[in-house]
């Protein structure tokens, strides 16, 4: 079934404001087989958002329009569709009593724009909206269901719930159904000529590769005929046959990062860590710490970005880092025993390496990083990283985790 979203709002089309609700909607429709087909983001112009309605009710048989349904002025949503559809707005009264009585209960008075909010086209039915004043509005205009929604994100996103029951309603709605996959430490054009041939073979499957900074996610999308037992059936073939491929590459199948399933190997081989940075500045602590719950195997770590430090805190050794360099496979493999030492943790990781954009040379360029990683021994990896100073950081910081990750399978 198609869909198509119109962000309304003269805010969304400067560099001021993220257009985000349609990411979200997207999200939820597609979760119920509504695939969205267009999107418009639109002035607070009349022009601007009748044309986008009229194009997209003729192409879609959902349409849902966010922002605009304000108090204020500028807010024109709800009068432009209501005369685009020829349908007079009339008094809810059910609205505007819910109106006097949130005012009420805040003490505060309610203005006369106040009751624009509890006016509807005809025929219109309205939707709670808990967490602000414009309600929302559902109508039927020939087989299109149509949606307005408030345009704050936190008051939008719990209305998608009700959204999703009236379509449910008047339409016949079907699962997604559908497998992911979290490849680390591949690159994206490895992954792919390892499965391009495995996926293309399969017509039903929509396959998506999405790459970010060391991680690259797989999707598999069931695109063919609505019967759960097939659809299960050859995605969980495809899946196999990646798997046969991939190998430890995968760390995950569900929607968690690499930091979550580090976190949780840890815990079960009850396992503490502990970090040594220098080019990625206390990135790779960070991820550790974005888990909640994470000091039961996290010790914790230093920043130790200057030459002195990097002897003071960790102890690594002078003469080493004069005749090596900071960035050298000595200084990372002394770092992570260092701070494994001093923080009494079964495992140091370390990370030293240029992130750029400046201090490459011919024979230590932008991008090349040390990882250390010491327990019962030390071993350390030399990588090539490429991208501009942010991608390199999380990059080593990413092969950092995931090789902790491989340590303890
Ligand atoms: P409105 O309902 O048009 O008065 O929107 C109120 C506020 O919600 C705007 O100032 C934006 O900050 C936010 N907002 C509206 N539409 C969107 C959208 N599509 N994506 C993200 N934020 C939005
Ligand atoms: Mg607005």
């Amino acid at each position: 079934m198609r869909a198509e979203i119109i962000a309304v709002g003269s805010e969304l089309l400067s560099q001021a404001r993220l257009e985000t609700n349609s990411v979200f909607i997207t999200q939820k429709l597609k979760e119920s087989g509504l695939k969205v087909m267009r999107k418009f983001v639109v002035e607070d112009r009349e022009e601007e958002i009748r044309e986008a309605l009229e194009s997209a009710m003729r192409g879609s048989e959902v349409v849902i329009l966010t922002g605009g349904l304000g108090p204020t002025h500028d807010d024109i949503t709800r009068e432009v569709v209501s005369k685009a559809l020829g349908r007079e707005l009339a008094l809810d009264t059910k609205i505007l009593e819910g109106l006097k009585s949130r005012y009420q209960r805040v003490g505060l008075k309610m203005t006369d724009n106040n009751l624009r909010q509890a006016r509807v086209p005809e025929g219109a039915e309205s939707m709670e909206n808990p967490n602000g004043t414009a309600p929302g509005i559902f109508l039927r205009e020939g087989k299109t269901l149509l949606f307005l929604l408030p345009g704050p994100p936190r008051e939008m996103k719990p209305m998608m719930g009700q959204v999703m029951d009236l379509i449910g309603r008047y339409k016949q709605l079907t699962r997604l159904y559908y497998r992911q996959l979290k490849v680390a430490s591949e690159t994206e054009s490895g992954v792919d000529s390892a499965i391009g041939s495995i996926y293309t073979s399969y017509s039903s499957i929509e396959t998506t590769i999405l790459s970010s900074p060391g991680m690259i996610e797989l999707m598999f999308y069931w695109m063919g005929e609505a019967n759960q037992q097939l659809a299960e059936d050859q995605l969980g073939e495809l899946v196999t046959r990646v798997r046969e491929k991939l190998g430890d590459s995968i760390f995950t199948d569900r929607e968690e990062d690499l930091e979550q399933v580090v976190g949780r190997m840890l815990r079960e081989k009850g396992k503490t860590v502990a970090t040594a940075e220098s080019c990625t500045g206390g990135l790779l602590g960070k991820m550790l710490t974005d888990v909640p719950g994470s000091s039961e195997y996290y010790r914790g770590g230093v920043v130790c970005y200057s030459n002195d430090l990097k002897a003071d805190l960790v102890g690594v050794n002078e003469t080493t880092l004069e005749r090596f360099g900071a960035v050298s496979e000595q200084v990372a493999a002394q770092m992570a025993v260092g701070i494994r030492e001093s923080a009494g943790a079964d495992v140091g990781l370390s990370v030293t390496g240029i992130a750029g954009p400046g201090g490459g040379t011919a024979e230590k360029p932008i991008g090349l990083v040390f990882v250390g990683l010491s327990s019962d021994q030390v071993r350390v990896k030399k990588m090539s990283l490429g991208g501009p100073r942010e991608a390199i950081r999380i990059r080593a910081s990413r092969f950092a985790l995931d090789w902790l990750r491989r340590s303890l399978l």
